[in-house]
């Protein structure tokens, strides 16, 4: 699969005839191609200096050991050796730097440009955020070192812990999820530690199509049965479905508010009401917050748990994988089952509750979500995010945040068709849909020219309610300039899709690869590099 062929151009760089003149190295301008370092690297070379072993037999250091049977180990494995490859790339520390500096060039960052995922919130993260982050205090504390001697990074989740609930209107805050989908999963195991407490086994969680996709799966995951609510035409839950689905064996109905449609669920106290009167408990996905911060607090709403994501809300990187973190609100019926640990302040001390004990506290903890406190790290730049903004900053978060999705809203809706645009403003995100493309074009082709541009693409196909999904997300620290040069470059795309412009359907033509078979990349992943000749064989 990724072997050079003669000209030097592999073979996944693009299909052929692709517009992009080919170069003796790959390369194009600076950006440079790079291979696996498999493909580079070579058994001789090694960017380290290492003195040869003594022979086994020998004694190590030159000096002879008085004992016999140390002389015969030699190496210290007892005779024992390598008799073929460790099968590792060997490279200079030069060649190394080189490899790794060029892939993260193929990266695409926030730090780079304008990233327009929907329902990912990638938004600047302040630098203060990081500063404060690599304070010594607080980038070398250990998990286990005694409470006494970190009295400072406990204070940091204390406080955080204070404005969490704070700004939710909630009763307590469960701070050791890892993430969103982390914290989900939290939030439905407190939902059923209270049911068991009450002897109510109760089996089905209700999603409404509009909910995130980890919504269902965490119910799942927890041994729920998931069922849809199907969404009204204007893109919110449909209460009369949702009214008439609910009974004594549904546990709880997961909300995505504001919801991945870009909308605010509008009836959710009405329905809190509805679910907490047949028994079950109101979960609301948060990841979102961003949106409402400020404005709305869930718990005036009923909510009974919800996560918030800090890497989204309060800033804080994500990508990549994480770091992220996923604290989740409880209300007073959940409280009692959050887990463990929590941060306590007695007098003017803080203290780490580990245990639970019963009778006395946390003694119906449902457990724990992980070994120690959560994401230090994230926490202190969620916090110094809160506190640099202050009260009235975060709710201008929220302000900026849907006045930039409005905008790019309004300026693209005459070009692309905006299924929700009539159902009034959106939240954070505005969707758009496929609808009215030239025959044979399709939001991919939107997605792939938009490379060409210099974006990220936004997301697409999803959520799914919409088909061709385009939900995109500017995120409040975007200024007018960034976004109407966005605007233009989706105008002019949207325009050669409309025209069935048959260059953008092989397009990236600029990006270091073409397009690629998303689907064969998805479904059969190449991960394992194979020597040539073996994967020849294999075929
Ligand atoms: C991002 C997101 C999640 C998942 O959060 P992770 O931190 O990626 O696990 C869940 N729900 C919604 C609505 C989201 O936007």
């Amino acid at each position: 699969m990724s072997g050079i062929n003669e000209s030097g151009w592999r073979p996944e760089m693009g299909e052929a005839g692709s517009a992009a003149p080919m170069t003796y190295t790959g390369n194009r301008a600076l950006m440079l191609e790079e291979a696996l370092i498999f493909e580079i690297g070579s058994m001789q070379t090694t960017g380290v200096d290492i003195s040869p072993l003594p022979p086994a037999g020998g004694a190590g250091g030159g000096r002879e050991s008085p004992n016999p049977s140390r002389r015969r180990e030699g190496n210290r494995l007892g005779g024992l050796e390598r008799n073929r490859d460790i099968g590792l790339p060997g490279l200079s520390e030069p060649e190394t730097v080189r490899h790794y500096t060029r892939l993260s060039r193929q990266n695409y960052a926030i730090d780079l440009g304008f990233f327009p995922l929907g329902s990912c919130t990638m938004k600047h993260n302040p630098r203060l955020n990081e500063k404060v982050a690599r304070m010594k205090g607080f980038a070398d504390v250990h998990p286990l070192a005694p409470v006494q001697s970190v009295q400072g990074a406990l204070a940091v989740i204390h406080q955080l812990a204070h404005w969490l609930v704070t700004l939710t209107g909630m009763e307590s805050v469960a701070m050791s999820p890892k993430a969103g989908a982390h914290g989900e999963l939290c939030g439905i195991l407190a939902i059923r530690a209270a049911l068991e407490a009450r002897g109510d086994a109760r089996s089905v969680v209700l999603c409404p199509e509009s909910a995130h996709g980890t919504n269902p799966a965490t119910a799942a995951f927890a041994g729920y049965e998931t069922e849809n609510i199907p969404a009204t035409p204007e893109g919110r839950v449909d209460l009369e479905a949702l009214k008439a689905r609910l009974g004594p064996d549904v546990a709880a109905v997961m909300i995505t508010n504001p919801n991945t449609c870009g909308l605010f669920e509008r009836d959710l106290k009405t329905i809190s009401d509805l679910v907490h009167a047949a028994g079950g408990f109101v979960y609301c996905d948060g990841a979102n917050f961003n949106a409402i911060v400020g404005r709305v607090r869930p718990g005036d709403l009923g909510v009974d748990a919800m996560h918030i994501n800090l890497h989204k809300t309060f800033s804080t990187p994500h990508g990549g994988g994480g770091p992220g973190s996923g604290p989740v609100v409880l209300s007073k019926a959940l409280a009692p089952f959050a887990p463990l640990p929590f941060v306590e302040k007695q007098g003017d001390q803080y203290i780490l509750i580990e245990e639970e004990i019963a009778g006395q506290h946390h003694g119906q903890s449902f457990g724990r979500m992980t070994a120690f406190h959560g994401q230090m790290g994230m926490f202190t730049r969620a916090l110094s995010y809160i506190m640099s903004h202050g009260a009235d900053g975060l709710r201008q978060v929220a302000e900026d945040a849907v006045l930039n999705a409005n905008y790019l809203l309004r300026s693209l809706e005459d070009v692309l068709d905006a299924p929700f645009a009539a159902s009034g403003p959106c939240m954070h995100e505005a969707l758009f849909s496929d609808k009215g493309l030239a025959e044979g074009f399709s939001t991919l082709d939107i997605a792939k020219g938009l490379i060409d541009e210099g974006y990220h693409p936004m997301t697409v196909y999803f959520p799914l309610v919409v088909h061709g999904a385009m939900l995109v997300e500017p995120t409040e620290t975007e200024s007018k300039a960034v976004m109407d040069q966005f605007i233009g470059a989706m105008r002019s795309v949207v325009s050669r899709a409309k025209k069935g412009d048959a260059s953008l359907r092989s397009a990236p033509h600029f990006a270091p690869r073409r397009r690629l078979d998303e689907t064969q990349a998805a479904r059969k992943p190449v991960l394992v590099w194979q020597e040539p000749e073996q994967a020849v064989a294999a075929e």
